[in-house]
């Protein structure tokens, strides 16, 4: 069923044995990333491979780390629609919406993703700092596993969330503080498994599924631009990471959509490393945005994120918490769709790039619609 053969660091290219737990590299300290057997996979897996099969997800199983189909912990998370922008205000807008996803947001694959492969490999208590859709994923998907889920939250996370974590059985954790607080006191616990952003190899294995889909919904092809909120990167890195594996595989060619990475104004590291030409990026101070999932301070893939958008020759952008609620506002008004502050971003990030000429007419422009509003309350 999977390809997978082994871990590899990110940063030191070390190598680690991909059956058994891992968190980070023992020697560097920095993400893991999965690697498949493409030489043997590229024998079997045809566009056909992808093109029928389960409406989730694990239609792309063969290219995701789950051995035996039977640990699969699913609830119909991807294979979501890509739509027209409709009336938002650039020709030939697509949106990949995701607020579709279990629990109403694109956490859902990563969780899928690495609850299905934790428990393949015996784990059942798992743990994750979140700004709010993570915990609300791992909830589900640990009550759908049998197993049990410690979520830490910072203490003003919206309502919502803690009633819909506390719904699934999980045990929520008020953190004073930020997600980056959270992350401390998850890290102090030795008793559960932690399956924070890009501490843990497969949650960026779910995420990559928006490229293949992506490439599968363009007939194979990708598009010019892919803009992207960012917070801990997961889906920016993998769906760069896919990109790689379907031209290794046959399925696509060497172009690349330029990979544009938006945060806000209230906290933007990585646009400003990415501004100042750095490899990592410098924890923001004082964080503060309502787009709760891009109140991230310090990224552990932050050169992972940086690589990916200058390799694709994109760019980093900031938009103002008054550009992002017009544009909440709009996507409502104008497209039908009541998205969260963060996906509200890329369509900010869209007018922004359009009104300074840095995106041509014509260009195949596809944002991502990463979560509904309705987790944080309307
Ligand atoms: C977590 C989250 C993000 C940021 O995702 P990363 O892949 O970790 O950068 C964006 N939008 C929403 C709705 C989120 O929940």
């Amino acid at each position: 069923m999977s390809f997978l053969s082994h871990l590899e660091c990110g940063k030191c290219g070390e190598r680690h044995d991909a059956d058994a737990p891992q968190n980070l590299c023992r020697k560097c300290g920095k993400p893991l990333l999965a690697r498949y057997d493409l030489e043997a996979a590229r024998e079997t897996v045809t566009r056909a491979t992808f093109e029928k099969g389960l409406d989730t997800l694990w239609r792309f199983a063969p290219l995701l780390p789950v051995r035996d189909p039977r640990h699969v912990v699913s609830l119909g998370e991807g294979m979501t629609p890509l739509l027209s922008g409709g009336r938002l205000g650039l020709p030939g807008l697509l949106v990949k919406d995701e607020t579709g996803n279990p629990t109403g947001s694109f956490k859902a694959r990563g969780m899928s993703a690495a609850v299905s492969r934790a428990t393949e490999l015996g784990i059942r208590r798992f743990a994750v700092p979140s700004a709010g859709n993570a915990g609300a994923a791992l909830a589900a998907y640990a009550a759908r596993a049998g197993a049990t889920a410690d979520v830490y939250l910072p203490a003003d996370t919206p309502a919502p969330i803690w009633r819909e974590c506390e719904a699934a059985g999980a045990t929520v954790h008020a953190v004073k503080g930020l997600i980056t607080d959270a992350a401390k006191e998850v890290q102090a616990r030795k008793d559960v498994f932690d399956v924070s952003t890009l501490r843990e190899p497969y949650r960026i294995e779910g995420k990559k599924t928006m490229g293949y889909e992506l490439a599968m919904q363009m007939g194979w092809t990708l598009p010019d631009v892919i803009v992207y909120p960012t917070g801990g990167g997961t889906g920016l890195v993998g769906m760069w990471k896919a990109f790689d594996e379907m031209e290794r595989l046959g399925l696509i060619g060497s172009a690349r959509p330029r990979m544009v990475s938006v945060q806000s104004e209230g906290c933007a590291p990585i646009v400003r490393a990415f501004t100042s030409g750095a490899e990592h990026a410098e924890p923001w101070e004082n964080a503060s945005t309502k787009a709760w999932g891009l109140r991230v301070p310090r990224a552990i893939g932050d050169f992972l994120i940086l690589r990916a958008i200058r390799e694709s020759k994109g760019a980093a952008l900031a938009v103002s918490e008054g550009a992002i609620a017009e544009a909440k506002r709009a996507f409502a008004r104008d497209a039908g769709m009541l998205v969260s502050e963060e996906s509200a971003a890329t369509l900010a990030a869209v007018r922004a790039m359009r009104d300074s000429g840095d995106l041509r007419g014509g260009e195949r422009v596809v944002l991502f619609a990463t979560g509904a509003a309705w987790p944080y309350g309307l």
